[in-house]
């Protein structure tokens, strides 16, 4: 059996450093906020480059409290790819504005620049950009457009942690970006777990806010209505340790991606992820397209090869925005590509030998 995802393989390769600082953890008896976290922001602000980084319980809730320090709520609206986890545009909702989807292009399955002005109003206070897949998005022309038009820009950067634009990581680009540390993104904690990086000190001020009861640094002073937000001590503690391996982790998908592209890319009824000039991908997940999905599902399942498809339905068509009334010649791309997108079986630490399988087997189904 190949699995899909192999988050154990990690954890043996650093089970020294993560079992001793969690039990350290638990023998001081300190689980809430401490010197873990704040450590931890630090070291995350440095290492994507931002001035500030303020951890939360989870991504999504990165995104929701960002849009609440921004003061988007209800009558606003956000523009959001219509290819994403849902997440992206849940978390518009819960603020109470209304998420407007953008189609996607057809090379790295992201927000297609050239179609979001037609969809900005007088409503429209931000752009969500998703680095999908760990593909970052074209953000020169995400920051023509909000300049252009004064909207906020909030990377979700739950795929793309250490993905570069130009040399500079997402996350430095937007007003303020979510990062998820699910297990299984390319950082991922050992539970639910997110941050939000900015420059601004307001806008981490605010979100620090929030993300704890609306108290700043005196406790029983609420300043504002927040929430509870935060990240587990426990959860800074392996964060701590894993974020000194993320970049050779990335390095390793990398490798491992361009074995994949090697193995199939004479192949012409498959295409291979295609990554635009002076971007980085991280390859949070190894996704290709091909008509014959079927065949080659058929064949995974026969073989016991995981895989996943990412995503199987466009946010627009998901019951959850039926009242949107969206119909597929809206969002024709996403439409299309959504019947023919598979997420192969990839993680830092796959070996050769199961990339040779998987290639094996899709292989086989073409030269039939
Ligand atoms: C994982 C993910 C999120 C949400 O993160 P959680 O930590 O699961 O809440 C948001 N956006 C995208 C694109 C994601 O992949």
């Amino acid at each position: 059996m190949i699995p899909f995802v192999d988050i154990n393989a990690q954890y043996l390769i650093i089970k020294d450093e993560i079992d001793s600082a969690i039990s350290a953890c638990i023998s001081s008896g300190n689980f809430i906020r401490g010197s873990a976290v704040t450590d931890f922001e630090k070291a995350f602000a440095t290492y994507i480059g931002t001035d500030h980084c303020v951890s939360c319980g989870n991504g999504t809730d990165a995104l929701e409290i960002i849009l609440r320090s921004l003061d988007i709520g209800s009558g606003d609206e956000v523009i959001v790819p219509a290819l994403s986890w849902i997440a992206t545009a849940e978390a518009v909702n819960n603020v109470g504005a209304e998420p407007v989807f953008v189609d996607i292009e057809e090379k790295c399955y992201t927000i297609d620049v050239t179609r979001i002005e037609e969809k900005i109003t007088s409503k429209t206070k931000a752009i969500i950009p998703v680095h999908l897949y760990g593909c970052p998005v074209d953000m020169d022309e995400i920051l023509r457009i909000s300049k252009k038009h004064s909207l906020f820009i909030i990377e979700d950067c739950a795929q793309a942690h250490g993905a570069m634009y130009k040399g500079k990581k997402v996350g430095t680009f937007g007003t303020a970006s979510a990062f998820s540390f699910f297990p299984t993104k390319n950082l991922g904690a050992f539970g639910d777990a997110g941050a939000i990086v900015t420059d601004s000190s307001e806008i981490a001020d605010k979100a620090r806010m929030i993300s704890n009861h609306g108290q700043m640094n005196t406790r029983h002073k609420h300043n504002i209505i927040g929430r509870n937000s935060r990240l587990d001590t426990l959860q800074a503690e392996v964060l701590k340790v894993k974020l000194n391996y993320l970049d050779t982790w990335n390095q390793n998908r990398i490798i491992a991606a361009a074995k994949y592209k090697e193995r199939l890319s004479n192949c012409k009824e498959i295409i291979l992820p295609e990554i635009p000039q002076g971007r980085t991908h991280v390859y949070h997940l190894f996704v290709i397209r091909t008509k014959r999905r079927e065949d080659i599902i058929y064949e995974f399942r026969k073989r016991n090869i995981a895989f996943s498809i990412h995503y199987p339905t466009p946010l627009p068509f998901l019951d959850a925005y039926k009242y949107k009334q969206q119909t597929p010649d809206n969002f024709p791309v996403s439409a299309r590509v959504t019947e023919e997108i598979i997420s192969l079986p990839f993680y830092p630490e796959i070996t050769d030998n199961y990339i040779d399988i998987v290639c094996d087997t899709i292989l086989g189904i073409f030269n039939r």
